[in-house]
């Protein structure tokens, strides 16, 4: 392994849904549901594949029928204009269109300013792509049970080498949904710096408290600004890894000259089928988010219950949480290692998502895209700790 990736090892999230599998433990760790999305967009895709719709090489920036429900779709929920042909780009789920952003806009020695604790891939990119991750850690508010951003650490953040902005809302793992005074802020420092913005949206349509508001969407930001969405989310089918970017013609179209040579092009039917759960009614979203908002209230509740304080999440399907009050120790790693055996839970430790690692150690992450009776059953088992 070289020297770029030597310090990644394996992802958190195999690790951690190998020990689930291995102890029969109820997995909280890795975020994926456990029922499948809509019945309708699955039939989709078999109609798809029965037609012979996608079942060979499909065209390099996604189907036509999907792009165009792409940009339907930003036009419709935020009023944002993208050109099917030239500003959207499919991709092998929202991980590809992370990777291909980045090795496609960063230079060597090229700084990157991304929101810590962050998803794992950032870390991993930004070095494959040979520039340096700068991160600005968002602060637990104990005593709101949230987290918030520092805007002045984030403008002392920007160098002379500052490239690019790397935003995650609503952000994996501790739930924060951006406010609108904050990406105004953030748009700001993108506009006075004249930086790129990558933006992970991947959780634009699971949002409980206040709204989702794209970054392309404030004043100078349509064609500074890579917009990251996925079907993976949305329709809960995370294992079809459809995702996609919306962006200027010169910015996706550097994306694209990244992806050709990762994968080429992905998930020809499976394509089809995310085209038609995009023109789902609202009412769809409606129920989702209702479903996952009483699932983060159950989960919420029994883990102060059993005794963890809990950063109630505004979005996302993760909840973060401090160990403190039940292991003085404080090491989110050794507690997550030794949960399945002590009481049959996965949890994922969000330590590994920080480069000041003591910043993040005594935090713990679960998800609560799971069946009420599971969430209930996990509940019970955490109690017994
Ligand atoms: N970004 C974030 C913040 C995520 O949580 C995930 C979830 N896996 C991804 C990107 C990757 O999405 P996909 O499964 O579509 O590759
Ligand atoms: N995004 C999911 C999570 O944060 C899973 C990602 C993965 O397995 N790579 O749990």
């Amino acid at each position: 392994l070289n020297r770029r990736l030597a310090e990644f090892g394996t992802t958190i999230f195999a690790e951690m849904s190998a020990l689930a599998v291995r102890t029969g433990a109820i997995n909280l760790g890795q975020g994926f549901p456990d029922t499948d999305g809509p019945e309708e967009v699955r039939e989709a895709a078999v109609r798809a594949l029965r037609a012979g719709h996608g079942n060979q090489y499909p065209p390099g920036p996604g189907v036509p029928e999907l792009r165009t429900a792409i940009t339907g779709h930003q036009q419709r929920r935020y009023g944002l204009a993208y050109d099917p042909d030239t500003e959207v780009l499919v991709t092998a789920g929202a991980t590809e269109a992370i990777a291909a952003s980045l090795l496609a806009l960063l230079e060597p020695g090229d700084e990157v300013i991304a929101l810590e604790p962050y998803y794992d891939s950032y870390a991993a990119c930004i070095a494959m792509a040979g520039a340096t991750r700068v991160p600005v850690t968002l602060r637990p508010d104990t005593s709101a049970g949230t987290y918030r951003l520092d805007l002045d650490e984030l403008r002392a953040a920007v160098t002379r080498r500052t490239r690019l902005l790397l935003i995650n809302t609503p952000h994996n793992p501790t739930g924060t949904v951006l406010s609108r005074e904050e990406l105004h802020a953030i748009a700001e420092l993108a506009r006075e710096h004249d930086l790129l913005v990558v933006t992970d949206e991947v959780y634009e349509h699971l949002v409980f408290e206040g709204e989702h508001l794209p970054l392309a969407g404030f004043p100078g930001m349509r064609d500074r600004t890579v917009t990251i969405s996925s079907a993976g989310k949305t329709f809960s089918y995370t294992g079809w890894k459809i995702g996609w970017v919306t962006g200027s013609a010169e910015l996706v179209t550097a994306v694209r000259s990244a992806k050709q040579y990762l994968t080429y092009v992905s998930g020809g039917p499976l394509q089809y089928a995310v085209a038609e759960a995009l023109r789902l009614p609202d009412s769809f979203y409606e129920e989702l988010r209702a479903d996952l908002r009483a699932k983060r209230d159950l989960l919420c509740t029994g883990l102060a219950e059993a005794g963890f304080a809990v950063y109630r999440p505004a979005g996302t399907y993760f909840v973060t949480t401090d160990i403190r009050p039940l292991d003085a120790t404080g090491d989110g790693i050794a507690f997550c290692r030794a949960l399945p055996e002590r009481c049959g839970v996965v949890a994922v430790p969000n330590a590994v998502f920080y480069d000041h690692r003591d910043q993040g150690a005594p935090f713990v992450r679960f998800t609560f895209c799971k069946r009420t009776d599971v969430l209930e059953e996990a509940v019970t088992r955490l109690k017994q700790l």
